[in-house]
């Protein structure tokens, strides 16, 4: 006998950051595909701080569709504060992330849900390719992602913000208090049946990508640091090999001494001096990055700051806005 498939809501979040093109086709297009797979829905954009159009273009859409929402943050938060913020406002059964610049392809939202209808808590969508991008780039995020997948013994490889999450799953989230929350990586990190759909990366079709080689080299750290203490214990790991460098060195200038050719080796000693030196350095730079961190969290600060929100269309036609 076949297994009765699984009927619900589904809510789509959609962070966007200085999308004024691309919000009225993500809207259009989501709709229809969803409407056409006979799927009920509701899409959440959450405005992270834009500074073009993009909060009057999310009010625009909700004016023509009773099924979109809106927040918008008070300033930038970043994605991940974006995403958390729409996983918090989603009701849906279930509830897909995916980008508003529709490099995601929707069409796998449909496929997402069929797999969650089967029983999928977690879909996860699975990079085929990485889209156009610069060989440094590539360079720099496979390392990145080797890092990052030693830290959660999870293959990050391929894996993307593209995701589906059953209501258990987003709850299971959102009920995490770390601030510096990795959703790529927590999202598999927390388990339950997870499935996967691959999809290809689409080109962009409006305005540029919002990452600067800074803000990846931030994000890099920021969320190794925050998946893995091993950088806390290469410090260790460095402490042991001076140390047996130390005693080498130690047993040399005993040797040199008890032999009368104490003067020599002041090369030695600046050399010495200047390899502890650094290292010490490099240390106490490891350790203030992972106490800098636990300060941040400590503060208890919010993930993000709500400034505005829109519903769909009320009875009488009107987008209604409230704070
Ligand atoms: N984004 C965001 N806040 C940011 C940066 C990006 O909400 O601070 C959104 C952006 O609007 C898009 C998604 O995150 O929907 C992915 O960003 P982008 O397309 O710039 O990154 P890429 O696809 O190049 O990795
Ligand atoms: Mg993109």
């Amino acid at each position: 006998m076949e297994e009765a498939l699984k009927h619900g809501l589904l809510s789509v979040v959609l962070p966007s950051y200085n999308e004024e093109a691309s919000i009225p086709r993500a809207a259009d297009t989501i709709t229809a595909i969803l409407t056409q797979a006979g799927i009920d829905h509701e899409l959440i954009f959450v405005d992270d701080g834009s500074r073009d159009g993009t909060w009057s273009q999310i009010l625009a859409q909700a004016a023509r569709f009773p099924q979109v929402r809106g927040v918008r943050f008070s300033r930038n938060f970043g994605k991940e504060a974006a995403i958390f913020a729409g996983l918090a406002q989603s009701t849906g059964d279930c509830t897909a992330v995916m980008d508003c610049d529709l490099q995601h392809p929707p069409e796998k939202v449909v496929e997402m849900y069929r797999l969650w209808q089967k029983g999928a808590q977690v879909v996860e969508g699975v990079k085929t390719n990485r889209g156009k991008e610069n060989p440094l780039h590539t360079a720099a995020a496979k390392s990145f992602y080797s890092i990052i997948s030693r830290a959660t013994g999870i293959d990050m490889s391929r894996a993307s913000d593209f995701k589906l999450l059953d209501r258990r799953a987003v709850d299971t989230l959102l009920a995490m208090r770390e601030k510096n929350a990795f959703f790529r990586a927590l999202s598999s990190w927390i388990g339950f049946s997870t499935a996967q759909v691959e999809f290809e990366v689409q080109p962009r079709l409006e305005g540029e990508s919002k990452w600067s080689l800074r803000s990846l080299v931030r994000y890099a750290m920021t969320n190794i640091a925050a998946f893995s203490t091993a950088p806390l214990q290469l410090v260790t790991l460095l402490g042991v090999v001076v140390f047996l460098c130390s005693v080498v060195l130690g047993v040399h200038s005993l040797w040199q001494k008890f032999t009368g050719h104490a003067l020599e080796g002041f090369t030695t000693v600046i050399l010495l001096q200047l390899f502890i030196g650094s290292i010490l350095m490099v240390c106490l730079g490891i350790i203030g990055y992972y106490i800098a961190k636990i300060y941040e969290e400590i503060k208890d600060r919010p993930r993000y700051i709500v400034a505005d929100r829109c519903e769909g269309r009320n009875h009488d036609g009107q987008a209604e806005k409230n704070l």
